[in-house]
């Protein structure tokens, strides 16, 4: 990219910016006081990263509309980047939630309504034994301490780009062929080089090689990646990884905390995968904090090898160093129930995906109108638009190709024009209040972008 060509990206996300800083006075302002008490400006540091500038004050979320407090509003293809997955407010969480506050949210006893949660993760995602946490991130350190506990070996595999949540053993990545801490955060402590290996997704060659040591207490890994860009699983890939985690022992953790937008069951349960350990999150309560992480039958058995069954009769600690304590509390439980039960139905996933399959069609359209070197990835109920021409194998193809500038400059005029993306790249998700108006909305949009590039002379 020339620097001509990239001042006037510059330039044009300026405009943007500014256009979006005239439109927002009073999430502006918001964000001008939030700085006095939050060390990043919002409750969360993740809420800084929108290409605004800054994020826009929600006033009030229903199904995949958002309005702000300056009265704009949206069409949400971000969706709580997949906490709102099942739409914001849906009914059913809604109600069940109500019912429980007025019974009492959290006591450390289990519900009825558990029975049935039990029951229905067995069904859907096929391994029999279950425990709730609060966020996918707790479930994927408490999967990561069984595989640990059972294997007796310490070193933790993940794929280059991978994210997920805070768990230390995954922020690592390839920099030209060495591992090196992702995003050069504080290794905090931990002697990633002793507890890590990384490899490139779709390598199933490197894979083989790094798991030969036999050191691996697990792998852990999407089944497809959705957090540096969204990158399609080779053919084969899936076959290889289980035979190398059997072959060597290692246990494999599929963190489905994303891809559970693939189907009712996941990439999983779609695609007959045998993980020793499925971990999912975020959507699965309807937006309440949930994560859940189940056992295969050996997985199991060998953990209760380990640490067995509590005889209540001894005053022993039975300290586990898994999830919360409010792990599983009563209003998750109901909250879940209501979305397995009422919410992340076959019905809706096929609506989910029909919509998904019409925003990727629309966009495929825009960019062949004008033969842009770019394309369309979708994967169920996920799309992903890249300045790109072919979808990446791994992360280093997307560092390689990935055009940052655009991205941005696309970001901020989507959200002038009242189209919200996950602000890390440009993926879109849908839920079940999708509607085929919101959808052409965004290609209505798209189309005004790619022409708005054409006049800049950039496309
Ligand atoms: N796993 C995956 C695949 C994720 O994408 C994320 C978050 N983006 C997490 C785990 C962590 O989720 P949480 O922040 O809710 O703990």
């Amino acid at each position: 990219m020339t620097t001509s060509v990239s001042r006037i990206v510059d330039h044009l996300i300026d405009d943007e910016q500014a256009r979006f800083a005239a439109s927002h006075p009073r999430s502006a302002h918001a964000w001008k006081t939030g700085r006095r008490t939050f060390l990043y400006g919002g409750p969360s540091h993740w809420m800084r990263r929108w290409a605004g500038g800054f994020p826009i004050y929600v006033d009030e979320a229903r199904g995949c509309h958002v309005r702000d407090i300056d009265g704009n509003n949206y069409v949400d293809f971000c969706l709580g980047d997949t906490g709102g997955m099942c739409g914001h407010a849906p009914e059913a969480v809604t109600r069940a939630a109500v019912r429980q506050l007025e019974r009492g949210t959290t006591h450390m006893m289990p519900t009825e309504d558990s029975l049935w949660v039990g029951e229905e993760l067995g069904r859907r995602f096929g391994l029999p034994y279950w425990t709730l946490t609060t966020s996918a991130t707790d479930a994927n350190r408490g999967a990561i301490r069984i595989a640990r506990m059972i294997t007796g070996r310490e070193k933790v595999l993940v794929f280059s780009g991978c994210y997920h949540g805070g768990v230390e053993e995954a922020h690592v990545e390839l920099r030209d062929g060495k591992m090196g801490m992702r995003n050069m955060i504080h290794p905090n402590g931990f002697d990633h080089a002793r507890l890590c290996k990384v490899v490139e997704f779709n390598d199933a060659e490197a894979l083989e090689a790094a798991l030969m040591d036999e050191d691996v207490a697990c792998v852990l890994m999407e089944p497809l990646m959705t957090n540096f860009g969204m990158i399609p699983v080779a053919d084969g890939f899936h076959d290889a990884v289980r035979a190398a985690t059997r072959r060597t022992g290692t246990l494999l953790i599929m963190d489905e905390t994303h891809t559970i937008s693939c189907g009712p069951g996941g990439y999983t349960r779609d695609h007959d995968l045998e993980p020793d350990i499925f971990v999912a999150g975020k959507a699965i309560a309807g937006g309440i904090p949930a994560g859940i992480f189940g056992l295969s039958r050996e997985t199991a058995e060998r953990l209760w090898q380990q640490i067995p069954h509590v005889n209540p009769r001894q005053r022993q600690s039975s300290h586990f160093g898994i999830g919360g304590t409010l792990a599983g509390n009563a209003l998750t439980v109901a909250t879940m129930r209501a979305v397995l039960e009422e919410v992340l139905t076959p019905e809706n996933y096929a609506r989910m995906h029909t919509q998904a399959e019409r925003l990727a069609q629309a966009a495929e359209s825009v960019i062949a109108k004008h033969s842009l070197p770019w394309h369309v990835t979708r994967i169920g109920g996920r799309v992903e638009i890249m300045f790109a021409p072919d979808p990446p194998r791994n992360a280093a193809d997307f560092r390689a190709t990935r055009r940052s500038d655009l991205e941005t400059l696309l970001h901020a005029f989507y959200m002038n024009e009242g189209i919200l993306v996950t602000p890390f790249h440009t993926m879109f998700l849908m839920c079940p209040a999708t509607e085929p108006a919101d959808v052409d909305r965004h290609t209505e949009v798209f189309a005004r972008f790619v022409d708005k590039l054409t006049d800049a002379g950039l496309a």
